[in-house]
């Protein structure tokens, strides 16, 4: 393609919103023949809601939530929003409660928070999270996480002062038409695949709703980039679509990374595209973009 064609294509993805950050990545984005896509807040809306609470032991629901409320609105974490949206409703403060202070606050990224409030040690996060705290996991909590992650939810288990005190159940719908994106793609014989740091239950029935059928999950931000450079190392051409900070390493080695525009600011400059309406349809957009300006003139 000429250099003018070039401009006409970045223009024109610009117009719609999918900005593309120079012609190398305008031209790579036609070649692609596999995308990876991050699942929270990339295949799914990103606004989690606390959908139920199951306590394990007798305890207060409000008190409860008070705790776990103090420790996670020192996180950035969307799941850390989710919940402490929902902690408001126990208060009569609703609309700008003042938390109690935590200290010793920890976030352990893509497992989740610890901090003590009123003197408790609290434990926010995934299993292995609890587990590496040396904290058991019944079999009749385990029960209950199978249910969870069986509904596509996240179960996000809380402790306190090392004892496992209740799970949250946590639901982060599919953004509307991800199914039909992940269905064009494959007529455009382009793969889908999913990898979160999200557990192997919940990601597994994710895939399953949205039509992908291969899988990673419980991955660290440098195991996406991982799976990104072995996709590439088996001779694919590989896009990665993602929005979160953890998104970041694989956004770089992908051929052609694209950031959600909702996203954080460091997965977007780490991207090559940014799809500003934060529509999955816009990976379309942005290929079929490539395709016009790479095969018009040859
Ligand atoms: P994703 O790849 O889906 O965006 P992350 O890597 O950010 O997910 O997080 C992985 C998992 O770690 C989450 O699904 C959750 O179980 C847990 N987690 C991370 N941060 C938090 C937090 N602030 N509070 C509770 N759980 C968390
Ligand atoms: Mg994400």
């Amino acid at each position: 393609a000429t250099p003018t064609a070039v401009m006409v294509g970045t223009g024109v993805g610009a117009s719609q919103g999918v900005l593309i950050k120079g012609g190398q990545a305008l031209e790579s984005a036609h070649k692609v023949n596999c995308i990876v896509f991050d699942k929270t807040g990339t295949l799914t809306i990103g606004k989690p809601l606390v959908v139920n609470t199951r306590l394990l032991k007798n305890m207060v629901l409000r008190e409860f939530y008070e705790l776990i409320a103090a420790a996670e609105v020192n996180s950035e974490h969307p799941l850390a929003k989710a919940i402490v949206e929902y902690a408001k409703k126990f208060r009569d403060d609703e609309e700008n409660p003042i938390w109690a202070e935590a200290h010793n606050f920890e976030s352990i990224t893509g497992h989740g928070v610890k901090a003590i409030v009123h003197n408790k040690q609290i434990i926010v996060g995934n299993k292995s999270l609890i587990l590496n705290n040396g904290i058991p996991i019944s079999i009749d909590a385990q029960e209950i996480l199978t249910e969870i992650e069986g509904l596509a939810q996240t179960g996000i288990l809380v402790s306190i002062d090392n004892h496992l005190t209740g799970i949250l159940a946590i639901s982060d719908p599919l953004k509307p038409g991800a199914r039909e994106v992940i269905s064009i793609l494959k007529s455009m014989k382009i793969k889908s695949l999913l990898v979160t740091g999200d557990n192997w239950g919940t990601a597994n029935s994710i895939a399953k709703e949205v039509g992908i059928s291969d899988v990673t999950a419980e991955a660290k931000p440098e195991d996406k980039a991982e799976k990104v450079k072995e996709l590439q190392g088996s001779g694919l051409v590989v896009a990665m679509v993602g929005d979160g900070i953890n998104d970041s390493p694989a956004l770089v080695a992908a051929d052609v990374g694209m950031a959600i525009g909702a996203g954080t600011d460091i997965a977007i400059e780490a991207a090559d595209i940014v799809l500003m309406k934060s529509n999955l349809e816009d990976v379309i957009t942005a290929i079929d973009l490539s395709r016009k300006t790479f095969t018009r003139i040859r």
